[in-house]
């Protein structure tokens, strides 16, 4: 059984404790690698390495750094077929959605940010004719940064590139249900020649390997990404620590649909905002508001195409929705799809897991789920599924329509379907979310702000607000009489 090794001091190594556990494949339910149990020793000697390493490394210029950062997206983008690969069997997802999505965006936040950072300057401010002010935005030092299992390498990426483009070390933790393309990842950052101790990966769970990150004193600001819970117990110990903090936590994203929108569009693009990747990712719909007049229609057409989703092997061409990350995931769905049910649900489509032949029958799959007659302000609508289901809910008038939007504790990403512009603009302004998405979902442009509102998150990453995020900056002014 291949072992997943931790990346410390430019050097795979194996856990402080010699413990490992199981990495299952979802697709088949079977354990096909091991993972390091790492903790507060192995962050210890990443930490040490790292201080060791800042000196040179912040003192880089941006063509070095620049450079060895295009050198990690090109040898990715060599590699590509054996990272989506490892990608889609660790998380369980359609292959071709890590061939298509995951592993290019990697490429991408590799490339973006080392364009990134040779554009990044600050500001000067002129003080009358008195003093002339300027700010140097220098590197934090060594900063923590921790992701989910979602979109494993794609967000581990979209903090370890900017981190290391501002000058900073970085001391990364994956998910520990999807480590494995973190670990390949480290794999490159040898064969292109990154200094030793720069970069640093620690694998292990959240409660030991993560826990450690956050409270070591010398890890300055800690990037995650995850559950609004974990979000909140990370702050508990690093804000009186008073360390920089950036929270990508959980959402209820609403998708509303007015009856003046393009409707092909709108039906095609819903069913992949709704079931995209299983439906877990924290920018899907998983609320569909559908204005009444055109409610029976959406409700048929949709159902329909929902059906046609083919539930499948992963590794298949063919497959639209694949596994569940994990047997805790899939429960913890089924879980929500039986309190739906009891909260009156109606299931329109699925409602049940899927079972599959040969390869997969081991596998965690659920069919894509399709439930109305509930309530905007019962469990299912408010609390995060995270997984194949998504709720129909008929609205009559705009005001009705924002304020169900509105009424989660979330505030990630809303999605509004409308032909009339001044509504648009109006509504987008009302939506209180970080992103509004108007007649489309997923188009990203890397250099806008990105996070969430309310118990979505704190702080924005994307672009200069990442650069600013993982730099500190000093005011020096100058009197010039
Ligand atoms: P999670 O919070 O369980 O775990 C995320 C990471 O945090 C993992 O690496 C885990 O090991 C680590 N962790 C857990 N407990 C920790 C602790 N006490 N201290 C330090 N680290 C700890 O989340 P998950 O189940 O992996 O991911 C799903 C969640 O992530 C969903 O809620 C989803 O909405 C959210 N998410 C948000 C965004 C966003 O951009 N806002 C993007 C993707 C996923």
């Amino acid at each position: 059984m291949d072992k997943i090794k931790n990346y410390i001091d430019g050097i795979l190594t194996t856990p402080y404790s010699n413990n490992y556990f199981n990495n299952f494949d979802p697709s088949t339910g079977g354990v096909f690698t091991m993972i390091p149990d790492s903790g507060a020793e192995d962050v210890e000697l990443a930490v040490s390495a790292a201080e060791r390493a800042f000196p040179a490394w912040s003192a880089t210029s941006v063509e070095e750094r620049y450079d060895l950062l295009m050198s990690i997206a090109r040898l990715l983008k060599e590699r590509l077929e054996k990272f989506a690969l490892a990608e889609s069997m660790d998380n369980g997802k359609p292959l071709k959605l890590a061939r298509t999505v995951d592993i290019p965006r990697a490429i991408k936040n590799f490339e973006f940010f080392s364009n990134a950072i040779t554009q990044f300057s600050s500001e000067a401010h002129s003080t009358d004719n008195v003093a002339i002010n300027y700010t140097l935005r220098q590197p934090l030092g060594i900063v923590g940064a921790i992701s989910p299992w979602n979109l494993p390498l794609y967000l581990f990426t979209w903090k370890v590139a900017p981190a290391l483009a501002a000058g900073n070390c970085v001391i990364a933790k994956p998910s520990e249900v999807t480590p494995l393309t973190a670990y390949l990842l480290s794999e490159l950052f040898i064969e292109a020649g990154f200094p030793q101790g720069v970069f640093n990966v620690i694998h292990g769970y959240g409660h030991t390997a993560g826990k450690a990150i956050v409270s070591h004193p010398q890890i300055k600001a800690v990037t995650f990404t995850g559950g609004t819970r974990t979000g909140k117990d990370i702050a508990a110990i690093a804000a009186p620590m008073f360390k920089k903090l950036s929270l990508e936590l959980g959402g209820k994203n609403p998708t509303v649909i007015f009856a003046d929108c393009n409707y092909e569009q709108m039906l095609e693009t819903t069913v992949r905002s709704s079931f995209t990747n299983q439906g877990e990712i924290c920018l899907c719909g998983s609320r569909i508001l559908v204005e009444r007049s055109i409610y029976e229609k959406f409700r048929k057409d949709f159902t329909e195409k929902v059906k046609a989703l083919r539930v499948g092997d992963p590794l298949l061409e063919e497959t639209d929705t694949g596994a569940i990350v994990s047997k805790q995931h899939f429960d913890k769905i089924m879980y929500h799809i039986s309190l739906a049910v009891n909260e009156g649900g109606r299931v329109l489509c699925g409602g049940k897991a899927a079972r599959l032949p040969g390869r997969c029958s081991g596998g965690w799959f659920i069919e894509p789920t399709v439930i109305e007659n509930l309530p905007y302000n019962c469990r299912t609508n408010l609390e995060e599924i995270f997984g194949p289901v998504v709720t129909l809910m008929p609205f009559d008038t705009e005001e009705q329509a924002i304020g169900i939007s509105n009424s989660t504790e979330y505030g990630l990403a809303s999605i509004l379907w409308t032909e009339n512009l001044t509504r648009a603009h109006r509504i987008a302004a009302e939506l209180k979310s970080g992103i509004v998405w108007i007649n489309c979902w997923m188009l990203r442009d890397l250099r806008t702000p990105f996070g969430g509102v309310k118990n979505s998150g704190v702080g924005r990453e994307g672009g200069l607000e990442a650069l600013r995020f993982f730099t500190e900056p000093k005011n020096v002014c100058i009197k010039l009489n």
